[in-house]
């Protein structure tokens, strides 16, 4: 008999909550984790916060052969008055409803997994650390659970959400970045699976990046997959420019993932009336206002850093060095309002913040 109230069974052993300053970012997970299943003509039942552990899949669930999951990537802070506060989760559930359209994934009620995920972390509460840039990564999935080689969408899901204590993404402070342009290789093109954050969005991505990195880039500028011309993001952030004076960001085109940092940056932009433009921008245009000395600051922006200063940017042999490698004015002033609003140290004016109590 299926269940739709949320069941919690406490874990025996818990495990040390050592916050050390840097812990390698998704390798400890916290003590619970949560599980809801769905079935088609069920729906979404038995949600159940459970002790961490291993779950057992048929091999021949079709998570492993058509990759059909979708995921979301978000945090949870610990402000100085010691409030655990959200950043605008419901828009992480929404999108997370999108990316499931696009995969033919049924959706979930947004109002009742936020009570869930409310209930999850008011439970690993003393997992949420409190040094400067610290936080609680959230990381919700869903994957196809149905057995069966058959080339179709699953009649079965798993809904899942863990949690993993993250230090601080910048130790030793903010450091601008060395990005490389990729020429070859293309993340996601429109029409495709670019908008939706799915598994082979990722897995399709590390050749690009290992390249980069073996010619020390910490990570890859992404181009339209049509042309070759049209910057789309960089790694596995969205991207601005400051270009004399105009802050530019490529538009949604559809292979573009639309990051919550990124509208929240493009809103605060606005209220501070800086020019900001979501506009097709290509890598030409780039190169040519850098000659032109308009380069003025690059940034990528997401979860998890916020905001990343692009240092320098490598292209087709051209190296592109932008603000003198520091990051520039409205990078700082981006980035100490979110983590500022994040944390509580700065009002929230916007109704951004949900505090789990
Ligand atoms: C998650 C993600 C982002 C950033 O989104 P946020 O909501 O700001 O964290 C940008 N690009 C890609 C490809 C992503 O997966």
């Amino acid at each position: 008999m299926c269940k739709y109230e949320l069941e919690i069974v406490k874990s025996m052993n818990m495990k040390d909550k050592i916050q050390k300053d840097q812990v390698p970012f998704g390798k400890t997970f916290t003590d619970h984790m949560f599980i809801m299943d769905y079935e088609t003509g069920k729906g979404w039942y038995d949600p159940r916060i459970v002790p961490y552990a291993p779950i057992t899949l048929d091999p021949a669930a079709m998570i492993f052969h058509y990759g059909q999951t979708v995921f979301e990537g978000m945090k949870a802070y610990r402000g100085e008055d010691n409030r655990i506060l959200l950043f605008r989760p419901d828009k992480n559930f929404q999108r997370l409803n999108l990316s499931s359209e696009r995969l033919c994934i049924p959706p979930i009620d947004v109002e009742r997994v936020m009570d869930y995920l409310t209930q999850l972390i008011s439970l690993e509460q003393d997992w949420v650390p409190s040094k400067e840039g610290t936080s609680l990564y959230i990381r919700p999935y869903i994957i196809s659970t149905e057995p069966g080689l058959a080339v179709a969408p699953s009649q079965t899901y798993k809904l899942m959400i863990i949690l993993a204590p993250v230090g601080s993404y910048f130790s030793g402070g903010i450091k601008p970045v060395r990005i490389s342009v990729e020429d070859q290789f293309t993340r996601a093109v429109k029409g495709g699976t670019g908008m939706a954050k799915t598994a082979g969005n990722y897995s399709s991505g590390f050749q690009a990046q290992a390249k980069a990195s073996k010619e020390g880039n910490a990570d890859v500028l992404w181009l339209d997959g049509v042309e070759k011309r049209y910057i789309e993001e960089v790694g596995s952030m969205n991207i601005f420019f400051k270009i004399n004076g105009e802050i530019v960001t490529p538009e949604l085109n559809g292979s573009i993932l639309k990051g919550i940092t990124r509208m929240s940056i493009i809103e605060l932009l606005k209220e501070w009336g800086i020019p900001v433009v979501e506009r097709k921008i290509s890598i030409e245009e780039l190169s040519q206002a850098y000659t032109e000395g308009h380069l003025e600051e690059a940034f990528g922006t997401g979860t998890a850093a916020v905001i990343s200063p692009v240092g320098e940017l490598n292209w087709l042999g051209r190296k592109m060095i932008i603000n003198n490698n520091e990051i520039g004015e409205v990078s700082k002033k981006l980035y100490d309002t979110i983590t500022g609003i994040q944390t509580g140290k700065i009002e929230d004016l916007h109704d951004w913040t949900v505090e789990i109590k």
